[in-house]
């Protein structure tokens, strides 16, 4: 659970933003933006990376005057540096700079990576004591615990961006965990919601990350598609709230509207609603405790004709039952599911397995995991890391079996 009484918070923020140039990272950048041009924060950029986009973190750079930028592809250094010339921007590429933008002296760090390739980064900026926006929720799947512990031992924050459990974190009250019965995780169901087995397990990518209401990075669109989604967020959700995984239940709501619920003993329910809309949670963690306005645009009830909700099919998405399993395993399961799956869907993307076989991959790496000798508790990044490397491995395997039949 984060640490509300953490005072960092005031309209003059040093930011930095790790994966700047994805989806997250473009929402956040104009966000800043826009609260910079009604003069609402004083806002200015300490670093910010990307994975290989040139072109469009030297756009970013420029435009936001960042001190340092960084790439994660160390053979984009070149391009990096001329796209800079003549500019008063630090530059660096390979991991190594990645994690050197994070531990820059920004007090607001946006965590949007893709993968676990977030893990270390996130964390050079939470042994700073930095709040953390965290919308990479890869890294509290595999090491949970660990980043929380660094948060905690630096004073920090860790402010939810994923819309379900800003929602919740919106409307969690902190002083009576106790009375908390539910936490309902609202999913939209994805682009197959509605569709057969048989129709899913020959869907392209191109199909897959059609997401009906979110506009999102590949990698979460798919997820999405198989609900691997709502499984790593649930394993977020029982990191950051005090509620066993058995009361945090998952509920399908196409339409996005509202974004999760908290429900009291008494039997009150209190959920956070908005348009589907990234910049509105990001706005939340930016400006948190306080709000500032976002350019999102606001709910108009009146033309809502529906909100609907239905129970999420565990046959079509086996991805939920695989979840609840790794949880109580615990230890190095949950990060062998997410680099399986990640794994999984890279080679969705590229072609080499159907969609159906996402799940199956996921699962065959559980199961080999199961035969050897999978640490029960994860104490140091170096565990997380070894787990990672372990599900990489034993899902590669899996997918070169499939294609090699
Ligand atoms: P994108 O794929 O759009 O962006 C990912 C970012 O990470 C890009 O800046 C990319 O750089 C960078 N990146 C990729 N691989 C590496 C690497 N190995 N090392 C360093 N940087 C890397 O993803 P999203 O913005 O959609 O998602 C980011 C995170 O936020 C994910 O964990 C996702 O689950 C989470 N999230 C996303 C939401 C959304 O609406 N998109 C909603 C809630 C959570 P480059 O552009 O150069 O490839």
């Amino acid at each position: 659970m984060a640490n509300r009484d953490n005072p960092s918070t005031t309209s003059t923020r040093r930011i930095t933003v790790l994966g700047s140039t994805g989806s997250v990272g473009v929402s956040t950048l104009d966000l800043v933006d826009f609260a910079t041009s009604r003069r609402d924060a004083d806002l200015s950029i300490v670093a910010l990376t990307a994975n290989s986009n040139v072109a469009r973190l030297a756009a970013q750079a420029k435009k936001f005057r960042a001190q340092f930028v960084a790439v994660a592809d160390p053979d984009k250094f070149g391009e990096l540096k001329s796209a800079l010339a003549g500019e008063d921007i630090e530059i660096g590429a390979g991991p190594a700079a990645i994690e050197e933008a994070a531990a820059r002296d920004a007090d607001w760090v946006m965590a949007a990576i893709v993968g676990a390739a977030g893990l270390k980064p996130t964390l050079r900026a939470a042994e700073r004591g930095a709040a953390i926006a965290l919308a990479n929720k890869e890294c509290l799947v595999c090491a949970g615990t660990i980043v929380k512990r660094v948060v905690d031992e630096a004073g920090g924050v860790l402010l939810p961006v994923d819309s379900e459990h800003n929602a919740i974190f919106q409307v969690f009250d902190t002083a009576l965990p106790h009375r908390v019965s539910r936490l309902i995780l609202t999913a939209s169901g994805g682009p197959f919601r509605t569709w057969s087995s048989e129709e899913m397990s020959v869907a392209t990518p191109a199909q897959a990350v059609a997401h009906p209401n979110w506009s999102m990075g590949a990698k979460i669109s798919v997820d999405s598609a198989t609900m691997m989604n709502k499984g790593l967020e649930l394993i977020e959700a029982d990191h950051l709230f005090p509620i066993p995984h058995e009361r945090i239940e998952i509920l399908v709501h196409p339409q996005s509207v509202i974004h999760s619920m908290v429900e009291y003993v008494d039997g009150s329910v209190l959920a956070q609603l908005g348009t589907p809309d990234m910049r509105t949670p990001i706005a939340s963690t930016l400006a948190w405790p306080d709000r500032i306005e976002s350019p999102s645009e606001k709910l108009d009830f009146a033309s809502l004709s529906a909100l609907s909700f239905e129970a999420p099919d565990p046959v079509r998405f086996p991805a939920l039952r695989l979840v609840r399993e790794v949880i109580d395993k615990s230890g190095a399961y949950p990060a062998i599911l997410n680099a399986a799956n990640e794994e999984a869907v890279a080679a969705f993307l590229d072609n080499r397995i159907p969609f159906g076989a996402i799940a199956e991959i996921v699962e065959t790496a559980l199961i080999q995991a199961d035969k050897q000798n999978v640490p029960t508790a994860l104490n140091q990044l170096e565990d997380a890391l070894i787990a990672d490397s372990l599900g990489r491995q034993l899902a590669q395997e899996a997918i070169l079996s499939r294609t090699a039949a």
